[in-house]
Formats: structure tokens, sequence, C-alpha cells
């Protein structure tokens, strides 16, 4: 991993940034009741292309208790529900520089408090990041605030380390009191992501059955059967960053509708399955992300700020 960023590196992360910036400030108002979820990403996929960036992984829409990992499969008909807890999460790069951010929009007021803890927590965090403090501060700061108004945070979910065509990378960010002597360095890109939780909620997400978005596990492997070519101009294409059907089927028109099923299977070693997760509670989850970049005294917040 580079140990310091140069000049051009910079300013694509601070790019994709303000990509990232512009199409939260403006989906936040695309969340409304009865709006199709496979339209809202497709939206917010194509507005970050607009604006010269590119997806870096399928933006996630999850409602109530689903709190991580769900995309829209090609011809889902779900929509948002009244009363809905919208979480939306997407990722832009610039050239393979990552920025990753996420917001939750209450439908219900009942929820706000919720989401105001979550963002609060990112806020703490901010202010307190810079180069040479531990890892495990952020879970001390999240955990703590998060109880103190009577929330719980879903531990098995983490913040990470960004690098380029890498989304999670290095070492992961927990949002609970940990023991760790790891400390944030200077020019580390990471991504911190409270989950919160109602205090009836178990504080854990667990894998469902399903599973829509995926990822190559390596940037070199062998291409064998029928499908070989195709899944070379693929994996060439998304390289080690997560994709989903509905990416496969417009980019690759080539592709019928079972091609996936059967790439799976001949490929499954090569791939690694993103599956939902959900509340093991059931209970409704709040989320807030943001990617900064470390400097020796502070942080800069990549993906949040006035546009
Ligand atoms: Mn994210
Ligand atoms: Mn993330």
């Amino acid at each position: 991993m580079a140990l310091a960023l140069n000049e051009d590196e910079m300013e694509k992360y601070l790019a994709a940034g303000e990509i990232a910036r512009k199409v939260k400030k403006e989906s936040r108002k695309w969340v409304r009741e009865g709006v199709s979820l496979l339209d809202l990403c497709e939206k917010i996929e194509s507005r970050i292309v607009e604006l010269g960036g590119s997806p870096a992984f399928p933006c996630n829409i999850c409602v109530d208790e689903i709190a991580a990992h769900f995309t829209p499969p090609p011809g889902f008909t779900g929509s948002i529900p009244q009363e809905g807890l919208v979480k939306i999460d997407f990722g832009v790069h610039v050239d393979g520089y990552i920025v990753d951010t996420a917001f939750t929009i209450p439908l219900s007021p009942r929820d706000r408090e919720m989401v105001e803890v979550a963002e609060e927590c990112l806020l703490k965090v901010s202010g307190i990041l810079k180069a040479g403090i531990k890892i495990s501060q952020i879970g001390e700061i999240v955990e703590k605030f998060a109880n103190s108004k009577g929330f719980k945070v879903i531990r098995n979910l983490t913040g990470h380390q960004v690098d380029r065509f890498n989304l999670h990378t290095g070492f992961s960010i927990p949002n609970v009191r940990i023991f760790s002597t790891e400390k944030f360095r200077k020019d580390m890109v990471v991504a911190i992501e409270p989950f919160i939780t109602i205090a009836d909620g178990s504080g854990e997400v667990g894998e469902s059955e399903e599973a829509y978005i995926y990822r190559f596990k390596y940037l070199s492997m062998n291409y064998t059967g029928e499908f070989g070519s195709l899944v070379k101009k693929i994996h060439n294409s998304f390289k080690t960053l997560p994709f989903c059907e509905r990416w496969i089927m417009s980019q690759f028109r080539e592709v019928g509708r079972d091609f996936l099923k059967k790439v799976l299977e001949n490929y499954r070693k090569n791939l690694m399955l993103y599956p939902v997760l959900i509340e093991k509670n059931g209970k409704k989850v709040a989320q807030a992300e943001d990617t900064f970049l470390v400097l020796e005294d502070s942080a800069i917040n990549l993906t949040s700020g006035e546009v």
C-alpha cells in the first residue's frame, strides 16, 4: 500500500468526494414513500456517471431491519414503504480512487432520533480523527454516545480502510470498544460507518440466504469453460470491485438471464458473495458513513460538507 499520496492521487480522491457530495445532496430528496427501489438505485448510479465518476459498488438501498448489502436485482418491483427507514449507501471512484458514503432518511418521525444519533456519532469521530490516534478510540466514542442516548450499536458491522480499486482493505474500524494498538496514519483513506439500532435490537446482523452483490477475489485468475472470454471481459471491467447482476446485464448485452448462475457455479472459488445483512432481532437500523483522508493533525471529510 502506498505510504504517501501524491498530488494526482489526492486530486482523484477529492474529485470522487465532490461527486459523492453532490449525489448525496440530490438523492436525499428522491427518497419518498412509493418510489421504486430499482429506479432510485439506477438514478443514483447514473448521476454518479453523469458527474464524471464511476459507481464503486452497486448502490445499496436497505430499508428498516435490513442493515446492509441489498441492491435491487433486475426486475425487482419493491418500493419504499410507508414509514420506512431508508439507508442509501453508495460509492464513487475516479480512476480507482474510492469514496464510500451513506445516509439514512426516516419517513417516520419516530425514527428521527436514531438517525440523528448515527450522524452525531460520525460527527464526534470526525472531530478527533487524525494521524496517531488509536483505531479503538472510534468504537469507544461511538458506543459510549449511542448508549448514552439509549440506543445500541451494531457490533459486527465496521468501518474500513480504502485503497485503489479496493473497497475494504487493511484494518477494519469497529464501532464498539475493542482492544487494539493499531493507529491511524497520515494519508490513510478510511470509511467510518456507525450502524445504530434501538435498545431492544440484538446489536448484531446476521446473513440472509440472499446475495445480490459479488466481487472477484483476485486481480488475476484463469478463465476456463464456455464463458471464459466473457468472464475475462467482466473481470477486466469490475476488477476486484463489487458488482451486481443489473450491471452485468446492462454492460454485457450478450449474457442471458441464467448467465450469472452458471458463472457462479464455475467460478465460485474466485468470487466473493455479499449476503444481505439483517438485524438479528428484526429491529430497524440507521447508518451514517463518510470517507476521510487522514492528515497529520486532522482529517478531510471527503464525502461531506457543502457543495
Ligand atoms: Mn458504504
Ligand atoms: Mn463502507
